[in-house]
């Protein structure tokens, strides 16, 4: 299977994806939501990355292309990006990067989700603090065995400090202005595929597999 580039808005579900994708396929799943989330609170450079990500703002370009730059670059199997590229300049800057390392055989998949969707999805969204496997608060088959405790590391699990409506209300906007222009530049080059996100995850899941069956 190919390496699998997701764009999509906050909370359409691209993690939770990623997470099956991880566990039926081996994909390496990279986040870089994540990569950012796993900076220690205790240094001062991610001190200010939390106060960038809790307001809803990007981080700059240079800092996630470096933290990238190094976890793909010590991935040997498939990987799923999700979280990169976010806007144009990380579109081009990803393309030299793989190109740079031999591995440009990846499709984009677009996750289409409706604003008030994902917003849902978002304030009802909870997620284990040390491995990152998501979870929701009311979605029956997406709710932990034991509340609070993370099915797949026993690690704690809680809601992320940006999944506000005020800070989910600017990422959306952040994804309008800076995400949305990447979706022509992959139809550009003719390797952009659409998926319309459903209500139930594995629907969506079924038609993100056909697409890679496909491929
Ligand atoms: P995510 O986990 O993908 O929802 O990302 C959470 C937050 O991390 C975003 O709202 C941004 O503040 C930051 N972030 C993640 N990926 C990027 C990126 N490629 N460029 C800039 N900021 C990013």
């Amino acid at each position: 299977m190919k390496n699998i580039i997701f764009i999509a808005p906050p909370a359409a579900g691209k993690g939770t994806q990623s997470n099956t994708l991880q566990e039926k396929y081996g994909y390496t799943h990279i986040s870089t939501g994540d990569l950012l989330r796993n900076v220690s609170e205790d240094t001062d450079l991610g001190k200010k990355i939390r106060e960038i990500m809790n307001n809803g703002d990007l981080v700059s370009d240079e800092l996630v292309t470096e933290l990238l730059k190094e976890k793909l670059e010590n991935t040997t199997g498939n990987f799923i990006l999700d979280g990169y590229p976010r806007n144009v300049i990380q579109a081009k800057i990803l393309d030299e990067l793989l190109s740079s390392i031999n591995r440009n055989d990846y499709i984009v998949i677009y996750l289409n989700i409706k604003e008030e969707l994902a917003m849902r999805r978002a304030l009802s969204r909870i997620t284990c603090s040390d491995c990152g496997h998501i979870y929701n608060r009311y979605t029956p088959g997406m709710q932990p065995k034991i509340e609070g405790i993370c099915d797949k590391c026993g690690g704690k699990i809680i809601a992320r400090d940006d999944d506000t409506e005020e800070a989910f209300k600017k990422r959306f906007q952040n994804y309008i202005e800076n995400t949305e222009p990447v979706i022509d530049y992959y139809k550009n080059k003719n390797i952009l595929k659409i998926v319309d996100v459903c209500d139930d995850k594995n629907q969506t899941f079924e038609k993100i597999l056909k697409i890679l069956e496909e491929d």
